[in-house]
């Protein structure tokens, strides 16, 4: 039985979606249900814990991180209580010589408001893996490639961040209709994903001045990276869910 698993980008926009039912969380319901098998490990690469150097957690029982302020209390009440795998995270700092172990780092809201909707059993270990930030996009992509062959170990790969983010222009419109931007630079990397064109999709910039709004900072970007290294050329991408809320695209990607 072939159980090569498929490699995800996520997009997780607002951490109260772990608490909403919206067309964006039950595609991830239907998402969890329809994987080739039960992985028997999630790696997760959130935009949400960016070091210096690569890091993987080896905690065992990885706490539920709320990396933000100012939300209702019920949001601080949800746990995500998946058990993490020191074997998986030794396997990989093995396998990857730049890689070192963090033995305590927990799931940030990149990851468990999302993982809550796929896997809400939370019987899956999760490892996280660090984003070492300030690099070009070209080493996240070569990173994500070396992450590969656990996809064939029945590891699901998932970078959660998000392909249009820009948090001081989500808050200064009063509808939700996106900006004509964002919908400009959604669908720049959509192409570059839908025809796997990576000198597109790593060359970013040239989009002109739709990617710098959609990234004043680029953090929720590159998990997108490690994602498209990790997909074989031979994959298609495919749009499990589309949405631009402003300046935020909650656009999601299954490759194989
Ligand atoms: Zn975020």
């Amino acid at each position: 039985m072939n159980s090569r698993q498929p490699v995800l980008f996520l997009g997780h926009g607002d951490p109260m979606n772990a608490l909403y039912d919206n067309a964006f969380t039950r595609a991830l319901k239907t998402l969890g249900g329809s994987l080739p098998a039960k992985p028997s490990a999630v790696l997760l690469i959130s935009a949400h814990w960016l070091t210096r150097g690569n890091f993987v957690s080896a905690a065992a029982r990885p706490e539920t991180i709320y990396d933000f302020g100012g939300f209702p209390d019920e949001l601080y009440q949800v746990k995500y209580p998946a058990p993490g795998s020191p074997e998986l995270a030794a396997k990989i700092a093995d396998n990857i010589p730049s890689v070192s172990i963090d033995k305590t780092r927990g799931i940030d809201h990149g990851g468990w408001t999302v993982l809550k909707h796929l896997f809400p059993a939370a019987d899956i270990p999760v490892v996280s893996m660090s984003i070492d930030f300030g690099k070009a996009p070209i080493h996240y992509v070569e990173l994500g490639r070396q992450l590969r062959f656990l996809r064939d170990e029945n590891v699901l790969v998932i970078g959660s961040g998000n392909i249009v983010h820009n948090i001081g222009m989500y808050f200064r419109k009063r509808d939700e209709l996106p900006f004509d931007w964002a919908v400009e630079f959604d669908a720049y990397i959509a192409s570059a994903l839908k025809s796997g064109d990576m000198a597109a999709l790593t060359d970013y910039e040239r989009a002109g001045e739709c990617a710098s709004l959609s990234h004043p900072t680029n953090d929720h970007l590159l998990p997108l990276f490690y994602s498209a290294g990790a997909r074989h050329e031979n994959e298609d991408a495919l749009f499990i869910h589309e949405e631009i809320i402003r300046s935020m695209s909650m656009r999601c990607v299954r490759f194989g």
